[in-house]
């Protein structure tokens, strides 16, 4: 069985990364469990060029193929901000109460509330080739929080194909149509051919 490596500890993506790979003989093995190095610095000014040097590295570290994925809000009104700074939007990595904090105190006054979650996805192999797939998910900024599921801007983010925010939709509806599920199906199709 192939074996790739996934540069994300993060439990929902490993999942996710896991089952999309399952059929094709593709076992999935987060990097913490094949060797313990530090995280690379994401310096990239777009998503793809951040996920293809987090599975650059890890690649070349464990000789294995390696799955990185990198993704993030686009708002147009602030001319594609958070863009790859989405995590650290307001500073701190991974404050997401602070990060929609700041995101709606930038849109208020702005009418234009299009937005879109982009995910690019990464598999570099250790001969350096590697396959990639980008896709977005559109929505629009809305003031108030609702819903308790997903993470990060979703209550915020509102898709009007369901008339719901991202946070009111089940896991598997989710998947289905974000941004990062959409790549994963893109890139495992490419996998497979
Ligand atoms: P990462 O690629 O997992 O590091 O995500 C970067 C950041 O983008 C996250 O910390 C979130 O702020 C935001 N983000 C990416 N995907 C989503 C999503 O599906 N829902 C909500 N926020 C997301």
């Amino acid at each position: 069985m192939e074996r790739i490596v996934l540069a994300t500890g993060n439990a929902g993506k490993i999942r996710e990364f896991e089952q999309a790979f399952s059929h094709m003989n593709i076992s999935c093995v987060p990097v913490k469990e094949i060797c313990q190095v530090p995280e690379p610095e994401e310096t990239g000014t777009t998503f793809m060029e951040n996920a293809l040097l987090k599975a650059r590295y890890y690649s070349e570290q464990t000789g294995l193929p390696c799955l990185a994925d990198d993704s993030g809000l686009v708002v147009d009104a602030l001319n594609g901000a958070p863009g790859v700074y989405s995590a650290r939007y307001a500073g701190e990595h991974g404050d997401d109460v602070a990060n929609n904090n700041k995101l709606i105190a930038q849109l208020q006054g702005k009418h234009n509330r299009s937005a879109h979650y982009v995910c690019a996805l990464a598999l570099v192999y250790p001969d350096g080739t590697s396959v990639t797939a980008e896709a977005a998910c559109d929505g629009e900024i809305q003031d108030t929080p609702i819903g308790t599921n997903g993470f990060g801007y979703d209550p915020y983010f509102y898709v009007p194909q369901f008339g719901k925010t991202m946070a009111e939709l089940d896991i598997d509806t989710k998947e289905t149509i974000s941004h990062r599920g959409k790549a994963l199906q893109e890139l495992v199709k490419q996998v497979g051919r």
